[in-house]
């Protein structure tokens, strides 16, 4: 017997000592479609509790927005359910080629490649084009994905300081003498919800002669004016080299990601990325519905701009109750709270008032900086957003610390 019994109970020491910690993750089911409204069952077993999701990546409400389900009924009747295949086998259809060429389009870039989910993206990119003799230079707080791709890339690596950009020219100067650097961001930072300084990080690349990467998972389709990214936002459309992001957030929220920027990057990736090479061609259904999102996103900028006065009315009224927040300007929105345990009973008290917040701690976030990350969507009406914020302000006043300064809700709770 090969999973001995000394093996199963070193496993479960280890989950144990994860509860004991606190840092056991335990999943809420929902029993309805991605949305504003939805049914949860939480803890499992117990009886279905109606709430207000304030902690979604459906920016747009685009998940089960009808005429993207439309479009993927539509995908699924012209184009069958599966692929069974790699892309360069037999798992290229003509619509995958379209969405490329839409998301081309769209993020004003000159080609794009699709892969499974941008996780895949980021684990392939950087292996494909970078080896010993080039140095990749990333902000400290880069998404879990990008580390992984770093990791399997045997190029060079060294990080700054998180959107320090004298930092950032410290280690550009420091690393002249490299064939290939190339610098590497998220657009928006999904814990923090802060935007990166893309301009200076573009003026940087083009005064030292490295390539700019960004990850835009948590900015396609609704930061800029026209909801390009923070490229647009930024005024550097066409000027980053390398963008990866996930249609599994604003753009339908389903599952796929891809890698768009310069031609020869992109045929790179064709060639050798091993993620695209050896994972399964995205479903003809998703991909369908993919395009219907660019398509809406194209004609109007009507949900970018409703999430936009969404966030704001949000984070005015989180800020008159008298919460600490985070600084920015995008619709993901965190609640400090600097304490775990703190963060988790509030995150419960909140739900039993039927709003759906999670709570997060290390070492999701740095040590002592648990916090409660609200996410706005287009979905939300502003009566989501007062009901929501009524919840927040009894069980902020409940835990006493309305108005409080970080560094009492510290004294008070420890951190
Ligand atoms: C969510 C996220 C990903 C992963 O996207 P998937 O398509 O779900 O794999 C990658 N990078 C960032 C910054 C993300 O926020």
């Amino acid at each position: 017997m090969s999973y001995s019994e000394t093996t199963r109970s070193d496993y479960q020491r280890d989950l144990n000592a994860l509860k004991t910690a606190g840092l056991f993750k335990q999943e809420r089911l929902i029993h309805a479609p991605q949305g504003a409204d939805i049914e949860v069952e939480f803890p499992f077993g117990s009886s279905l509790k109606k709430a207000i999701n304030m902690c979604a990546n459906n920016y747009l409400g685009l998940s089960s927005h009808p005429e993207v389900i439309k479009a993927a009924h539509e995908g699924l009747e012209t184009r069958g359910y599966g692929m069974s295949s790699v892309r360069f086998i037999c798992g290229t259809q003509d619509i995958h080629k379209k969405l490329e060429e839409k998301v081309t389009e769209f993020l004003g870039t000159e080609d794009t490649i699709l892969f499974p989910s941008c996780m895949d993206a980021n684990a392939g990119v950087f292996e494909a084009i970078l080896d010993e003799r080039d140095i990749m230079i990333s902000d400290r707080l880069v998404h879990a994905s990008i580390i992984d791709g770093i990791r399997l890339c045997k190029a060079q690596h060294d990080t700054f300081k998180h959107s320090n950009m004298e930092h950032l020219e410290e280690k550009l100067q420091l690393h002249a003498d490299k064939r290939r650097k190339v610098v590497i961001t998220d657009g928006v930072f999904s814990m923090d919800g802060d935007t990166a300084k893309m301009g200076e990080i573009v003026a940087l690349g083009e005064k030292y002669g490295a390539m700019v990467f960004t990850d835009e998972s948590h900015s396609s389709g609704f930061i800029g004016k026209t909801g390009r990214g923070v490229h647009e936002k930024c005024g550097v459309m066409g000027k980053v080299d390398i963008i990866t992001t996930t249609f599994g957030k604003a753009l339908g929220g389903a599952s796929g990601g891809c890698v768009s920027g310069r031609r020869e990057i992109v045929e790179l990736c064709r060639q050798k990325a091993r993620p695209y090479l050896f994972s399964n061609a995205m479903a003809p259904v998703i991909v369908a519905g993919v395009l219907r999102v660019l398509e809406i996103l194209t004609k109007t900028t009507e949900r970018r701009d409703k999430l936009e006065r969404n966030a704001e009315y949000w984070r005015k009224g989180l800020t008159e109750a008298g919460f600490v927040l985070k600084e920015g300007d995008t619709p993901i929105i965190p609640v400090m709270l600097f304490n775990a345990k703190l963060s988790q009973d509030i995150s419960r008290d909140l739900f039993q008032e039927g709003i759906y917040a999670v709570g997060f701690f290390f070492p999701v976030v740095p040590q002592g900086q648990a916090r409660i990350r609200t996410q706005i969507s287009a979905a939300h009406e502003i009566n989501h957003l007062d009901r929501a914020l009524d919840a927040f302000k009894k069980v902020g006043k409940k835990y006493n610390i309305l108005g409080k300064s970080k560094q009492e809700i510290i004294e008070m709770y420890g951190s």
